[in-house]
């Protein structure tokens, strides 16, 4: 009769265990080593932010915004505070309104009804005295009215609110900044694509929108993949204009594709009016005719979005960057302006993006901030990974290096004390927990992968001299204490 349950990871999210988690660290490591070798510096962001930012820097209209965020009510007590006298409520009423108009309070249906709430309670409160207020402190604590919050689905936004919140603007030259972490999507869960996954992103915010800086951006994210042996890649780029271009040609795009909306299927009919350039993106073999036919983007650049897409080109050319250019690639966020690119690897099905990134212009100045250029991209961790080892190219991390093999209670203290001592110089050492008879003590050093096997029995104390076994191929040394040391450390090396 038992109703344990039987817990497990939430669907599209899981666990890394190790000896994965390795290979996960050493895959982040190297990306701090090469970003910083570019000068950028590390920006730890929130995992959650207001439902707002998200919304209206990645746009209503994109699946991410429409489905795919992680959003809840947040518990919570009025930004304000809350009135104690009856005094206090008249200014906090006038203190809450004055913010709501002032945009302080970000203008949501919760933050309306916390103004009317606050409206009405003053009010009887100023005829009725003292049991109004308590009456009302009471109710809003009972509405628990808190702010709408969102699991990060990315981390653009959070950067350009840090940004904005830190007046970054007045830091000398372009910010390079750079983040690391899980980001959160309700998408249908498939190889490569989870719920919960991670992403490696890097961002230059600042006054210069020059190509150069679109293309070390990508030399960086290149140089990155060649170190972490992710080289079955391709690179696409594109330009998708800007303010003074794009508009016309969205336009354009959409009076095309009205006339040949009844060939095409239910969302890309209703992408005509939300979102046409997203139409773009669509995978349908049957709309893939009709796509080809459609007028294309760089046929309608301006002359300035022309000429930086041009002297990108050159940019990546002089760095020896190899590229396809791919009209199509309108990425599925609203921000992106001129320069877009992406990354994909092979080995991983139709989830083959490994990164996606752009230029976004604009972005910092509509979530109010100054007018500030901005480029990025994000490396999806997960599939990065999965794509390095498809490739057969994961290198062997870290590992056991040596098993202390001890028997005999008297050794024990031995055994205690030389295991700290390699454990101080770097080494991965495993020292049983108990006695264990010597041939299962070897045996499990062998089952756990160690390199070395050190035995260590009651003879070796006495001698300060040990038993140094290579488990690969059964090859024994007789080193003093010394000598052992020295003699892991540089197998180590080799
Ligand atoms: P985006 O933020 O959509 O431009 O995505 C950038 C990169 O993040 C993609 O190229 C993928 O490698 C990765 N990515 C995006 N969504 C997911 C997901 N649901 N699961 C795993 N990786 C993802």
């Amino acid at each position: 009769m038992s109703d344990r349950k039987q817990f497990r990871a939430i669907k599209g999210t899981r666990d890394i265990l190790p000896p994965d988690s390795a290979l996960w660290n050493w895959f982040e490591h190297t990306a701090r080593e090469v970003f910083e070798s570019y000068n950028f510096g590390e920006i730890r962001l929130p995992i959650f932010e207001e439902t707002t930012l998200f919304a209206r820097s990645i746009g209503e209209e994109t699946d991410v915004v429409a489905k795919e965020m992680y959003t809840f009510q947040d518990r919570g007590t009025i930004q304000v505070g809350y009135p104690q006298t009856v005094e206090e409520v008249i200014s906090s009423d006038e203190a809450v309104r004055a913010a709501w108009e002032l945009k302080r309070l970000p203008q949501t249906p919760e933050n309306e009804l916390r103004v009317n709430l606050m409206h009405h309670a003053c009010r009887s409160i100023a005829e009725e005295g003292a049991p109004a207020l308590l009456r009302f402190v009471a109710e809003l604590h009972a509405l628990d009215l808190g702010d709408s919050i969102t699991l990060r689905p990315e981390a653009t936004a959070s950067v350009c609110r840090a940004y904005i919140e830190h007046n970054m603007q007045a830091l000398p030259a372009n910010q390079k900044l750079y983040y690391i972490g899980p980001m959160f999507r309700r998408e249908r869960p498939q190889k490569g694509r989870y719920r919960q996954f991670y992403q490696i992103g890097a961002e230059v915010l600042g006054q210069s929108d020059a190509p150069a800086i679109d293309a070390e951006v990508l030399e960086m994210l290149l140089v990155f993949f060649n170190r972490v042996g992710l080289t079955r890649t391709t690179l696409y780029v594109n330009s998708i204009g800007d303010k003074n271009c794009r508009p016309q040609y969205v336009e354009l795009l959409r009076e095309e594709l009205r006339k040949v909306k009844d060939k095409l299927k239910e969302d890309s009919q209703r992408r005509i009016e939300t979102n046409p350039l997203r139409v773009l993106d669509s995978k349908i073999p049957d709309e893939q005719p009709i796509i080809e036919k459609l007028p294309r983007i760089s046929d309608h650049l301006c002359d300035d979005c022309r000429a930086h897409f041009a002297k990108l080109k050159e940019e990546l050319n002089l760095r020896g960057i190899e590229y396809r250019e791919n009209w199509r690639l309108v990425r599925g966020l609203d921000y992106y302006t001129r320069t877009t690119f992406e990354v994909t690897a092979e080995g991983l099905g139709s989830q083959n993006a490994v990164c996606g990134g752009g230029r976004y212009d604009g972005l910092v100045e509509l979530l109010g901030g100054p007018p500030t250029k901005g480029i990025g991209f994000a490396i999806g961790t997960d599939r990065s990974i999965l794509s390095i080892e498809e490739g057969g190219n994961a290198p062997r991390i870290g590992g056991l290096a040596a098993y202390i093999a001890w028997m005999g209670q008297a050794s024990y203290p031995t055994a205690v004390n030389i295991a700290g001592k390699l454990r101080a110089a770097g080494l991965s050492v495993e020292l049983p927990p108990e006695e264990m008879k010597f041939k299962k003590s070897l045996g499990l050093a062998d089952k756990l992968g160690a390199r070395y096997a050190l035995i260590i029995g009651e003879d070796e104390v006495a001698s300060r001299t040990f038993t140094l076994k290579r488990l690969a191929d059964g090859d024994q040394k007789k080193l003093a204490e010394g000598e052992l040391l020295e003699y892991l450390e540089s197998e180590r090396r080799r």
